[in-house]
């Protein structure tokens, strides 16, 4: 495929210092070398491929210099976009950065529309759709664990574990093809039901277990649901603080008085904690005696972590024992608070109620027992029921829905076996899970879909 030599400023993930004006397509050594000068005069045209050179851009009508800059240029198709390609590094504020992209539109690129070095990566067939969709989380990836589970999808662990399950349901096909056109044969009918039993329960048992992982990844992305909750004085504000570590929330000596307002989003090693104000509970001493008990546990079983926080210094008090009681089953850590005063509290009552849940002690005062707590929230999500290192995630909302599609279809071509139903309608939603796989990777996928998809991409990506 040909296209024009597109460029837009993409600046590299955590990196503000440096701007980059990256250009792609036929004329991108063409369009460079009239706006860059090396102190050795050679041309970027002349050099070799992944090399990069320090220069100066000039604008070519005046020779006026316009930035120092290093240069990297890549011969395609080993690039990107599978295009040559052409990095100009610049230093300078965003001002020379503009002047700069200017300069290379004026001889002869266009600026990219938002997506479009990784829609020609696509169309080029360097990535496939669901590696594309994974470049645009990246770009959107709040924290290291979440850029994890973006660059694991790029690097095709969901399309290869995709084709393989397609693999699997043509194989099926093509017997239930041969089933189709020798109806004679016993056999080959006995055999054919065996297999779409086999290989349909394996396609849709993997199928759930990606689905499974949809919840961990899209809590990746969103972050986690978090509500502290606690009696007054506790210490909930101050926990918020810690967490936040900027004093955005209010925190008062006077029992009841906190009031928080704004909503943190906090990256705890790597877990996005999104604190949440659900129903105004982000942070909440009285939900209990508010809303009820039923209704309580209803609100709090929304959130995917709790915090009870707790008082060292003080006896547990009936209000502290509904707490425990509104989260049974639910996912909480308990934080017995204020260490630096005087025990009061009965420790192993409190293991007690907190069953095999983690239980932190710690003295906000005193900036002691946080390290562990947040040891706590990270062995919590990441070592818990889904969630391993090596585990491919899906977190795309259309990756999540046409898995389900998928699934159903799987389902419905098993029912259809079970209960005798006529081959060939097995064979149509055999068919319809393979298509519904195969939208995932972008295979048969309509080119509107593509350019709507395309479309959300960040300019220069
Ligand atoms: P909340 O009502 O649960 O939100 O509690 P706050 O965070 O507003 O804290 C209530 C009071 O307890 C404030 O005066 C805090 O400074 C104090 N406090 C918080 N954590 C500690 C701690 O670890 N030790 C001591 N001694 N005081 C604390
Ligand atoms: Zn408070």
């Amino acid at each position: 495929m040909i296209f024009d030599t597109i460029a837009a400023i993409s600046t590299p993930l955590g990196e503000g210092a440096i701007a980059i004006i990256r250009l792609s397509g036929d004329e991108a050594f063409k369009i460079a070398d009239k706006v860059f000068r090396a102190p050795s005069g050679k041309r970027l045209a002349e050099e070799k491929s992944h090399t990069i050179h320090y220069g100066h851009i000039i604008d070519p009508d005046t020779e006026q210099i316009v930035e120092e800059v290093m240069v990297s240029i890549m011969r395609g198709p080993k690039t990107f976009t599978r295009e040559d390609v052409v990095e100009i590094n610049c230093h300078g504020g965003l001002v020379t950065v503009n002047k700069v992209l200017q300069l290379v539109v004026r001889n002869g690129a266009r600026i990219a529309e938002p997506g479009e070095f990784t829609k020609r990566a696509f169309l080029n067939g360097r990535i496939d759709l669901s590696q594309a969709e994974a470049v645009m989380d990246l770009i959107r990836a709040k924290t290291d664990r979440a850029m994890n589970m973006a660059l694991g999808q790029m690097e095709g662990r969901l399309s290869k574990l995709i084709n393989k399950l397609r693999q699997e349901i043509i194989e099926t096909l093509a017997h239930v093809e041969v089933n189709i056109d020798y109806p004679e044969y016993d056999d080959v009918e006995e055999m054919t039901h065996q297999m779409l039993i086999e290989k349909g329960t394996y396609v849709k048992k993997e199928i759930e277990k990606l689905l499974l992982t949809s919840s961990q990844g899209k809590i990746l992305r969103e972050g986690l649901s978090t509500v502290i909750i606690g009696r007054p004085n506790v210490g909930k504000s101050s926990l918020l603080n810690s967490l936040v570590q900027e004093n955005k929330a209010i925190v008062t000596d006077i029992p009841g008085t906190t009031r928080d307002v704004i909503e943190e989003y906090v990256n705890v090693r790597g877990v996005p904690l999104r604190l949440v104000d659900t129903a105004g509970i982000r942070e909440t001493e009285d939900i209990v005696e508010r809303i009820g008990v039923e209704r309580s546990r209803q609100v709090l079983k929304e959130a995917d972590l709790i915090l009870l926080v707790l008082n060292y210094h003080e006896e547990l008090l009936d209000d502290d024992l509904q707490l425990f009681e509104v989260t049974k089953d639910m996912d909480i850590i308990v934080i017995v608070n204020k260490t630096d005063l005087s025990q009061r509290i009965d420790l192993e009552k409190v293991k007690e109620l907190a069953g095999n849940r983690p239980v932190v002690t710690t003295s906000l005062l005193e900036e002691k027992g946080i390290d562990e707590l947040e040891e706590a929230i990270s062995t919590l999500f990441f070592q818990g029921n889904v969630q391993s290192g090596d585990l491919t995630y899906v977190s795309n909302s259309r990756h999540i829905s046409l898995l389900t599609e998928a699934e159903k279809a799987i389902d419905d071509a098993l029912t259809g076996v079970h209960s005798g139903v006529p081959i060939d309608i097995v064979q149509i939603d055999l068919t319809r899970c393979w298509e519904l796989l195969g939208e995932i990777i972008g295979d048969a996928v309509h080119e509107s879909l593509i350019d709507q998809l395309f479309s959300q991409f960040c300019l220069g990506k």
